[in-house]
């Protein structure tokens, strides 16, 4: 698993787009919070990184 790129909104069902897009240079640590931007509606979404999403 990993951080995804996009997720869908779950206010307007659109494409939400991480930012910033490139990987942290260390990689991404349980607890970090990654911004996802709906290209829809603007919505921003914040999600947690979650241990599933760093294990290998
Ligand atoms: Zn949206």
């Amino acid at each position: 698993m990993a951080v995804a790129d996009t997720i869908v909104c779950v206010d307007c069902g659109g494409t939400c787009h991480r930012q910033p897009f490139e990987r942290p240079e260390f990689g991404w640590q349980v607890g970090d919070i990654v911004t996802f931007r709906c290209s829809d509606c603007a919505d921003m979404w914040y999600l947690e990184v979650a241990e599933d999403d760093v294990a290998p």
